[in-house]
């Protein structure tokens, strides 16, 4: 399918009729095109998005809330097809598109629509006077979204931006633009006002940029890596627009000697090789208390060894393909950078596919990778991989485990594995990051915060939070007669 640009209502074409081609990283093969827009699309889109904004904020909470309901259920209604679109955009397993983007683009909307129901008007009391806060919209918001979970995160922007009375101009990444599209469609279809939401696809230094440079966007809500947010920080801070920066991970999976080893197996393999590491809280430094290194990790290699890394459309497949040959590249040179750095292969590094379905010799695909041996401190394990492949570590202590848990640049997520509830959460709290999971891993709860520290993002996201990112509150204060 081709996607197009969704501007005031209307699906049209980039301004100067330019394409790009959109691959399916399965195979290889080119699945449609996109446009490839640029600073006079994003005028256009940013037109049309002002034009919209009186009468959006106009709505009550509750009438927008009704709209993100609507836009729920015309996704629910092509769930199927929307997790189909997102396993030939990336390349992940159909089952996980499924189970985890699907499902989850649904649930935003429909959470935020439920939460809007649940907020209650602030007021402060003085003696003398009452304090009310009412949350205004900012005005048109601009949302930039990567390619690894591409409506799952998109919509965790749209819905609480819509909620909140604002209208949107939105880039997805070019390399997945075909569900931001299916969104669009359900917005036609339930016939969303026109120009509340616009979608504008194309290269990040094009029409990313546009939205980063126009002084018409007032609040700019990024999700990807950490260069590219340092960019959007560096070009968007001297205009005083709002920013949350939602950026990468080099998550710590700490193991204590007393865990039960079976759940921490499943947790750990889990929370490393989901989305073939393509997740920015994925688990990819496993630190493993000595006593019981060797016992878990001779069965964590089998495992691993026996994950099925096949076609997305295969119902056995565990591992997909990467989203492009040219992260491939990038992720199996860190892989020789590990092995340059003194670590040893335990599984993996291999292109191998073993599913029922293929070979296709075109398509992206990594075996899930263990490397052994590593100092902590090495590049290996601290630059961000972004792809299957994981690090062992063994530690003596719980401080040991902290200090480094705590030696890379980034702080977004973790998860530590003990039966002692009480010791796992002393240990949580030590640990500089946004998010820390004891026994499970991935478990969200959507009012929560979330988002990193260090070099992981600014600000957060999630129930309150992002009511409060996409609104600006006005205190009114009523001086008592
Ligand atoms: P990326 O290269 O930083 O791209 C993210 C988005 O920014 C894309 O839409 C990209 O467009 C756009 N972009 C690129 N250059 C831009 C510019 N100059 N101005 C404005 N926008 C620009 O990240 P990615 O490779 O797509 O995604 C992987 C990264 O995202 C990983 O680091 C991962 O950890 C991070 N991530 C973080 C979270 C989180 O919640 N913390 C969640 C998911 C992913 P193009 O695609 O056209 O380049």
């Amino acid at each position: 399918m081709n996607a197009m640009n969704f501007i005031g209502g209307i699906f049209v074409d980039a301004e100067h009729q330019q394409t790009i081609e959109n691959i399916n990283p399965a195979t290889g093969e080119r699945i449609g095109t996109l446009p490839r827009s640029d600073a006079s699309d994003v005028e256009s889109a940013v037109n049309a998005a002002k034009a919209a904004q009186k009468e959006w904020s106009a709505l009550s909470i509750q009438e927008r809330a009704n709209w993100l309901d609507r836009l729920a259920d015309g996704l629910a209604a092509r769930k199927e097809e929307l997790a189909r679109r997102e396993s030939r955009d990336t390349g992940k397993p159909l089952v996980l598109a499924r189970r985890v983007d699907a499902q989850r683009s649904v649930d935003n909307f429909r959470f935020f629509a439920t939460y809007a129901q649940q907020q209650e008007q602030e007021v402060f009391e003085m003696d003398d006077a009452t304090n009310f806060v009412h949350r205004k919209a900012i005005g048109t918001v601009g949302l930039i979204t990567p390619w690894n979970l591409p409506l799952y995160l998109l919509s965790w922007k749209v819905a609480p931006a819509l909620l909140m009375g604002n209208t949107v101009v939105a880039k997805p990444s070019e390399l997945t633009p075909s569900t931001a599209n299916l969104l669009c469609e359900v917005a036609s279809e339930v016939g969303l006002p026109d120009g509340v939401l616009n979608v504008v696809h194309g290269y990040g230094p094009e029409v990313g940029q546009a939205i980063l440079e126009h002084p018409s966007i007032r609040a700019i809500s990024f999700t990807g890596g950490t260069s590219t947010g340092r960019h959007v920080a560096a070009t968007s801070a001297p205009m005083f627009k709002k920013l949350s920066l939602e950026l990468g991970g080099k998550n710590a999976t700490i193991v204590l000697d007393d865990a039960d080893l079976e759940l921490a197996l499943d947790g750990t393999l889990r929370a490393g090789f989901t989305n073939s590491g393509q997740v920015c809280l994925c688990g990819s430094r496993i630190l493993l208390h000595a006593s019981i290194a060797d016992r878990f990790l001779a069965k964590f290699v089998e495992r691993v060894e026996r994950m099925v890394c096949g076609a997305p459309e295969d119902e056995s497949t565990q591992i997909g393909a990467l989203i492009s040959q040219e992260h491939l590249r990038k992720v199996e040179s860190y892989i020789q950078l590990g092995i340059e750095e003194g670590g040893a292969v335990l599984a993996g590094g291999t292109r191998e596919m073993t599913g029922q379905v293929g070979p296709t010799p075109d398509g992206a695909f990594l075996r899930p990778t263990i490397i052994d041996g590593l100092n902590h401190t090495s590049r290996t394990v601290t630059e961000e991989i972004f792809g299957p492949v994981v690090t062992i570590h063994r530690f003596d202590s719980d401080d040991e485990a902290i200090a480094m848990a705590n030696s890379t640049q980034y702080g977004l997520a973790g998860s530590v594995w003990s039966k002692d509830a009480e010791r796992a959460h002393a240990l949580a709290q030590k640990i500089e990051t946004g998010i820390v999971w004891i026994n499970t891993w991935l478990h969200r709860d959507l009012r929560t915060p979330f988002g990193g520290v260090k070099n992981s993002g600014v600000g957060r996201e999630g129930g309150y939070w992002s009511l409060n990112f996409f609104s600006e509150p006005l205190n009114v204060c009523i001086k008592h007669d």
